[in-house]
């Protein structure tokens, strides 16, 4: 019998199928069971979400938008994605929502693209003050698109600077003010921004992709009515399939819909969308309202801990999910900060603080989140004691037989915390 008559691989595991991408599959099921993942912008998705995005709804091409097709055949993944769109509505309080941008970086363009012109003057949060490379960044695309100009934190207490943000809005008069972070361990202040916006006639958008989760459960203040745009990720806090969405008001819905498809975008990503609406619907239940709630709890814990242990932390702590170390007054790098704590059974990763004195690829900084360690199931107790590995690994005299004991102890705390029961394969259960 030839291949082309054999239908049967159409069905079958992947395991029986490829073993070597199975194997990946459940190496990296593995890694992230077994060290305690406190990358800030990463979280564990529920297994629900992991079977909507593992369903034959990405065989479905649709391109436009719900009862509006370029395709046949859209009578179901309509429903999928006007049940995303409803979801989002409900939690958020938006106007409009377009929920097809396969990611954060595409929700930004697509803002951009629905309220700039090639050319107009942007503010955001500089890069190295904790903005996304999507703000402005020179090699990337709104960099090489748009004239941004970017505004600061504090030295004194890195708080952002808004008698800064004030006076940049006022001499370049931008089309556009962004707020919004990737290392920004404070609350931001949207209705100052709305204010400052106002006075110049400029449109605010917030790129709140860190910190949508909060946003959805109220542990953080909400952008939403106060921005023209809001962009977001969902797998961040959100907790949901990596993805992203826009939020806008009325009056810019179209612009927004016609800048995804076709401005940016193809065919939407239908299996990504289920997943995004059960997410959205996992963050309507009380039960997600307390978890973001216990991260930020976390957080606090984590840093109380790392502070009363001498480690020092950019404006001195943190009001959401994420901290950021400040190694500038040690001998040790951000990158080496990195490296003791991937011995110590600890993912991080480096990252800049204001004012860095070192380069981007070595940086005096680590970043550190609480997000998906909270979804595991862990508390304060934990927190603390994670707090003591961290400030014991981040010691000058702490050798390798030293990394290695923590190593165990980082070990022992997951075990008590089973990630995914039956997903030791790395693929969906059921
Ligand atoms: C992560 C992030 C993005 C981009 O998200 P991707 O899905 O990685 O493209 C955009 N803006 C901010 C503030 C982010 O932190």
């Amino acid at each position: 019998m030839s291949f082309a008559d054999d239908q049967s691989y159409l069905s079958k595991d992947i395991a029986d199928v490829d073993p070597d991408v199975a194997a990946l599959l459940a190496a990296e099921a593995r890694r992230q069971g077994e060290t305690l993942e406190m990358i800030a912008s990463e979280n564990f998705t529920s297994n629900a979400v992991l079977q909507a995005v593992g369903s034959v709804l990405t065989n479905k091409y649709a391109e436009g938008l719900p009862g509006r097709r370029y395709y046949g055949g859209c009578e179901v993944v309509d429903q999928v994605e006007q049940l995303a769109i409803d979801r989002a509505t409900e939690l958020f309080g938006c106007a409009h929502v377009n929920v097809q941008p396969h990611s954060g970086a595409t929700a930004n363009e697509a803002a951009y693209m629905a309220v700039l012109k090639p050319g107009d003057r942007v503010l955001a949060m500089a890069l190295a003050h904790g903005g996304h490379l999507t703000h402005g960044l020179k090699v990337n695309f709104s960099g090489r698109l748009y004239e941004f100009h970017q505004y600061h934190v504090r030295r004194e207490d890195c708080r952002i600077d808004m008698d800064e943000v004030r006076e940049l809005a006022r001499q370049t008069r931008p089309a556009l003010i962004v707020a919004g972070a990737s290392a920004y361990p404070r609350v931001i202040d949207f209705p100052a921004f709305r204010a400052i916006a106002d006075e110049v006639g400029a449109r605010l958008m917030v790129d709140m992709a860190h910190i949508a989760g909060l946003v959805a459960a109220g542990a953080h203040p909400s952008p939403v009515g106060i921005a023209d745009i809001t962009t977001t990720t969902i797998h961040k806090t959100l907790g949901g399939p990596r993805g992203g969405m826009v939020m806008c008001t009325e009056e810019l819905a179209s612009a927004v819909d016609r800048a995804v498809f076709p401005g940016l975008q193809g065919g939407p990503l239908m299996h990504v969308i289920a997943g995004k609406a059960v997410a959205l619907g996992h963050a309507l239940t009380p039960e997600y309202r307390q978890r973001q709630h216990q991260v930020v709890a976390n957080c606090a814990a984590l840093a109380e801990a790392l502070t009363d242990a001498g480690v020092s932390l950019v404006s001195g702590g943190t009001d959401n999910h994420l901290l950021l170390i400040d190694l500038s007054a040690t001998e040790l790098t951000g990158a080496d900060g990195e490296t003791r704590l991937d011995d110590a059974g600890i993912t991080v990763n480096k990252n800049g603080i204001p004012f860095d004195e070192r380069p981007p690829t070595v940086t005096s900084g680590l970043r550190v989140g609480t997000a998906a360690l909270t979804t595991r199931g862990l508390r304060e107790d934990e927190m603390r004691e994670i707090g003591a590995i961290i400030a014991a690994a981040l010691a000058p005299q702490a050798s390798a037989d030293d990394l290695a004991a923590l190593r165990v102890r980082s070990r022992a705390i997951g075990d008590r915390f089973p990630l995914y029961a039956g997903v030791e394969s790395g693929t969906p259960v059921g």
